[in-house]
């Protein structure tokens, strides 16, 4: 099998079996090929990585900052240094052309571990003057935390996790998607090459149930979880339990508007880049493009001219811009949204139709003449599916976008600066983009609200999210006691 690892689990600073636990196969979705086999996380793989990691997270923490920021730079370089293996495992992975993976997958990594390895020994507390008395703040690791990911990114999504979360002075299991459970592995080799304590980032395999363990598991103080609402949902009941803080970085519906102000190209480009890179899966997608009625006839035009260049085709091909879904469940998924739409009453302009014999390819589809309450605007549909949506007013289309129970992202396109941070403004969106789209540099917190979820991934917020405050009031004089 062209990427089976050398074992199912990486835990305690090295690979481990055990073939106790259920078969997961993963798939090349170029031509359905299995090309690993592993197996889920036994209760004792995921003891052994629980108790690993206790230990690790104790000699971690007491290490100086800046040599815990030292490990991350050095894991950031062995990332880089095995980029191109690393796409190609993440294009056999996932499906995701090599063109993108070798610029988006283990390269926005070593960029995090690039931000947090270099910001690991700035993150502190705060003196607070109160008069003769004073208290300090104290920056403390949570312990031992959980990180579940999705199946679209899943090298970008273990990196977005563990760095933040080791920069903090934690330690971290995680638990990839069961259908991409490969790249994770390399993450937590590498961070043991580069210095990291045996234990301390452990990668074990599985499905729900062994998420559900960790989210479960008293060793456990935090959870993040990059999924579907339905997931965090459950998560969130289960952390509730402890209670224990969590992160939920969840699906969207997200709006992108177009004015007629707005530079064509670049408005086109735009929603083609938040619809169709990844195939469509990414969770910040601007779904729902609604589009002025002045420049929508042009718009369309230039959509569908350059929708129908798009070169689907084999993902290890540099040349292919499109690859297949990640499954085919995923592909049967797509494609019966497409029929919905078409049946709800939607024009289809372009594309739409299953391509080629082998693999789980779709046609990226346009639509035009959707309607808010039809189900392809209300729905995520997690693939290449491009909702055009008209509308006359500013004010009507903030409040139209605003509908959704998702608040991941928003975007929109003017030449017009006011309106640009206006409409930012109003929408209900954890990010906005104001003439680009889904450009996620780490510098920049991202998250959503609503149903999108909470917490914060990526720049200084993340710090938030993987520490606890203690603050310390020191008394300098007598105590004034009423008694
Ligand atoms: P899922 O919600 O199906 O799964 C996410 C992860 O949670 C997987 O590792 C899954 O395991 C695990 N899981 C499933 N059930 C449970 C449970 N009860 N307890 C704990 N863990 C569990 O999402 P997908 O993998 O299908 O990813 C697609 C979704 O992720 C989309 O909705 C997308 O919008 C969202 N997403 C959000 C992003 C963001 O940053 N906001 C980024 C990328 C994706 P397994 O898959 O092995 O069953």
């Amino acid at each position: 099998m062209e990427a089976q690892p050398t074992a199912s689990h990486f835990v305690d600073g090295d690979w481990l079996e055990d073939t106790a636990g259920a078969v997961i196969e993963s798939r090349y979705p170029a031509t359905g090929a299995v090309i690993a086999r592993v197996h889920a996380a036994t209760p004792a793989v995921l003891d052994r990585a629980l108790e690993a990691a206790g230990r690790a997270q104790a000699d971690w923490a007491a290490r100086r900052p800046v040599e815990r920021g030292r490990v991350l730079l050095r894991a950031a370089g062995l990332l880089r240094a095995r980029n191109a293996e690393l796409a190609r495992l993440e294009t056999l992975d996932t499906g995701k052309p090599i063109a993108e993976t070798l610029v988006a997958d283990a390269a926005s990594g070593a960029d995090c571990l690039e931000y947090f390895g270099g910001l690991a020994a700035a993150i502190g507390g705060e003196t607070i003057p109160l008069g003769r008395d004073f208290a300090y703040t104290l920056r403390e690791p949570l312990g031992v935390c959980a990180g579940i990911g999705a199946w679209n990114y899943p090298i970008q999504i273990a990196c977005w996790k563990a760095a933040p979360a080791l920069a903090c002075g934690n330690a971290m299991v995680f638990k990839p998607s069961e259908l991409t459970p490969l790249s994770a592995l390399r993450l937590a080799q590498a961070l043991v090459e580069a210095g990291a304590p045996s234990g301390l980032f452990n990668v074990v395999q599985g499905a729900g149930a062994v998420g559900h363990a960790l989210a479960t598991d008293a060793r456990v103080a935090k959870l993040s979880l990059t999924g579907s609402v339905e997931t965090g949902r459950k998560v969130y009941a289960a952390a509730a339990d402890g209670p224990k803080p969590v992160t939920l970085e969840l699906g969207g519906k997200s709006p992108l508007i177009v004015f007629d102000d707005a530079d064509l190209e670049d408005a086109v480009g735009g929603a083609m880049l938040g619809n169709f890179y990844s195939a469509g899966q990414i969770c910040s997608n601007g779904t729902r493009v609604f589009v002025q009625d002045g420049i929508r006839p042009r718009f369309l035009e230039r959509l569908a001219a350059r929708t129908e260049a798009i070169r689907l085709g084999d993902p290890l091909d540099p040349a292919t811009q499109m690859g297949p879904l990640a499954s085919d469940a995923q592909m049967a998924r797509v494609l019966a949204f497409i029929e919905g739409a078409i049946a709800e009453g939607a024009r289809l302009v372009t594309g739409g139709r299953r391509w080629g014999n082998a693999g789980w390819h779709v046609e990226p589809p346009v639509f035009d003449g959707v309607t808010d309450d039809m189900t392809v605007a209300r729905e995520e549909v997690f693939g290449p599916v491009l909702s055009v949506l008209g509308f006359a007013e500013e004010a009507e289309v903030v409040a139209r976008a605003n509908t959704s129970p998702f608040g991941l992202a928003a975007g929109v396109f003017t030449r017009d600066l006011a309106r640009g941070h206006r409409v930012a403004a109003g929408l209900e969106a954890g990010v906005c983009w104001i003439n680009a789209y889904n450009l996620t540099p780490v510098e920049m917190p991202f998250g959503g609200v609503k149903a999108s979820g909470f917490g914060r991934e990526n720049g200084r917020a993340a710090i938030d999210a993987w520490s606890r405050l203690k603050t310390v009031h020191v008394g300098m004089g007598p105590v004034d006691a009423p008694f």
